[in-house]
């Protein structure tokens, strides 16, 4: 495994307000800031940026209970094995719906629907849109590049530039 330049990690906040650091700061739902944040701004966002978005993501606990939604002619609901079976995937609660928060971060061009800048919430679609997601490249390359983050955070001595 080579080491990518993502896995430098900057501490330059670059052109964030305050109000904007304070969103971040306080964000544990990134469909909440994608309202805030247009997807380009939070693709590129600082490292620190990144991982404390990643970091403080809402979990559900086991007991919590996702509300349901009528398509297909039934009521369904999110379960929490589809987010067990798929760690990158997180669920928004703002949105009632699932975002592959890797590609959220990392995203490219060419990945730019639903999971990224759309949440996923078509239940009855889920096998064949969770499939299609996770085969993709650009889906490898942003969860390569959050495991690149999320070891130079573990181990910041080896990877961050002392200023
Ligand atoms: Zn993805």
């Amino acid at each position: 495994m080579c080491a990518s330049s993502h896995s430098q990690v900057s501490l330059q906040s670059t052109s964030l307000t305050s109000i904007e650091t304070s969103l971040i700061n306080d964000c544990n739902d990134i469909g909440l800031l994608l309202h805030s944040f247009p997807q380009n701004r939070v693709r590129n966002l600082p490292a620190t940026y990144k991982y404390l978005l990643y970091s403080n993501h809402f979990k559900p606990s086991s007991s919590f209970k996702f509300p349901g939604r009528y398509s297909d002619g039934c009521n369904r609901a999110c379960q929490h094995k589809y987010l067990e079976e798929n760690p990158w995937f997180v669920y928004s609660k703002s949105e009632d719906g699932i975002f592959c928060l890797p590609c959220v971060l990392f995203a490219t061009k060419d990945n730019l629907g639903q999971f990224v800048c759309k949440t996923f919430h078509l239940w009855s679609k889920k096998s064949i849109k969770f499939s299609a997601h996770n085969s993709k490249q650009c889906h490898s390359i942003a969860l390569s590049r959050m495991d690149a983050l999320t070891s130079s955070m573990a181990h910041p001595e080896s990877s961050i530039e002392v200023i």
